[in-house]
């Protein structure tokens, strides 16, 4: 006798290419942060997606706006002017210091659109040669050719190559090697101030400000991923407005739609000039569905304050897991991050820990060998944070 789970996997292995790793769950329905398996059992959810589902699994505002929007226009292409469109791109400028924005449907497209943007904006607008993309070395951008050559992890790349040229990766953090890597073939530095899936890391901020001041000094465009930090998770509206930067360039998407594909490109009104008609295109990307559905999240996460929310719960869970530390002496080497995004760091390999806590119903991701990555939405109740760390505490 087989289990459900069991001959979905048997089903999956014989159709699917066999690209993921999957946890040993399928999950049927979902609601705040509560999954539900396919036999009935509840999970708490830590992970919200990989930090897409930030106001939790299928919002009500969220799912009314796109029911209604599904009865009156999903796609018409970007050949046509779309209120919807224009809607999220005003709301979405209103959060931070660009002029302009170009929507798309992932992380990775996303950071393409930046790196063709610096790279057109050299060519077209300041008329140089310079296209060479700085990143930094554990950073993550993408899988696309493009955006694992810019991502500075080798698995990412292994049996890839070639892979597009004019990227270089250096040390994190250190600012004599960033400033030896800028040439005048460089065209843009870009960086993630909290490094997400190279463990939660979090970028010291006078390094990253001293990054911004070299650009400034060199002409070079500075770029921040926002993918993954962005749209309130870390305790402000953008991460970077916490360590005081303006990027020319920063890119945004898991969070923007609560869980359907979009991404974007932010700009400089200067900046956004390397773009004309014809010289960047997406069928999907920003189409009426979509952008509605992003228009409801953003005003979701102002008008209920989701970015002093993460930041306020950020604080409760550590405090949490620095008890949890205290009482479990040696087993945690530290707990990184900021808002509701959270790597405890473990002194061992976490396999069988983040096991254990799968098996309690607690839902969070391993990443790096032994850091449990948390990202939950932002809307999470206290008590089931409260409710890991103690289910935590008992396991250690
Ligand atoms: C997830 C992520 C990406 C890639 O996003 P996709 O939507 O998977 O293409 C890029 N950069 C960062 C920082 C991310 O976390």
């Amino acid at each position: 006798m087989s289990t459900p789970l069991e001959r979905l996997k048997a089903r999956e292995e014989a159709a699917l290419f066999h690209t993921y790793g999957r946890y040993p769950l399928a999950v049927a329905r979902a609601s705040g942060s509560r999954l539900w398996d396919q036999e009935g059992g509840e999970y708490i959810d830590l992970l919200s997606g990989l930090a897409v589902t930030s106001l939790g699994h299928c919002h009500p505002e969220v799912a009314e706006a796109v029911a209604e929007q599904a009865r009156t226009l999903v796609h018409v292409s970007n050949l046509f002017y779309q209120k919807e469109q224009v809607d999220l791109a005003e709301r979405i400028l209103e959060t931070c210091h660009c002029g302009k924005v170009f929507f798309c449907n992932s992380g990775a497209e996303a950071n393409e659109a930046a790196v063709k943007l610096a790279r057109r904006y050299n060519r077209v607008v300041r008329e140089t040669d310079a296209h060479q993309v700085i990143t930094l070395e554990g950073s993550f951008h993408g899988r696309t050719l493009a955006t694992a050559a810019a991502t500075g992890q080798e698995k990412i790349k292994q049996g890839f190559d070639p892979l597009p040229e004019g990227f270089l990766h250096v040390p994190t953090g250190d600012l004599e090697a960033m400033e030896q890597a800028i040439g005048p073939q460089t065209a843009a530095v870009l960086v993630e101030v909290i490094q997400g899936e190279g463990g939660v890391n979090p970028l010291d901020g006078e390094y990253l400000r001293s990054v911004q001041e070299l650009c400034r000094e060199n002409g070079v465009l500075f770029m921040v991923d926002e993918i993954q930090t962005g749209l309130c998770r870390t305790g402000s509206f953008w991460a970077f407005q916490e360590y005081g930067l303006e990027p020319d360039v920063f890119t945004s998407a898991k969070a923007m739609a609560n869980g359907l594909p979009m991404g974007a490109c932010l700009a400089t009104d200067e900046v956004a000039r390397g773009f004309e008609p014809g010289s960047h295109a997406t069928t999907f990307g920003g189409g009426p569905l979509l952008s509605r559905a992003a228009l409801t999240v953003l005003d979701v996460m102002r008008r209920d304050r989701l970015d002093k929310r993460a930041s306020d719960m950020g604080y409760r869970l550590k405090e949490n897991l620095r008890h949890v530390s205290e009482n479990n002496p040696g087993a945690i080497e530290e707990v990184r991050g900021r808002g509701m995004m959270l790597g405890i760091v473990l002194a061992e390999n976490g396999q069988s820990v983040w096991r254990r806590l799968l098996d309690e119903g607690f839902v969070c991701n391993l990443t790096q060998d032994r850091v449990l990555r948390l990202l939950p939405a932002l809307t999470i109740d206290p008590a089931d944070l409260d409710a890991f760390a103690e289910a935590l505490d008992t396991i250690l």
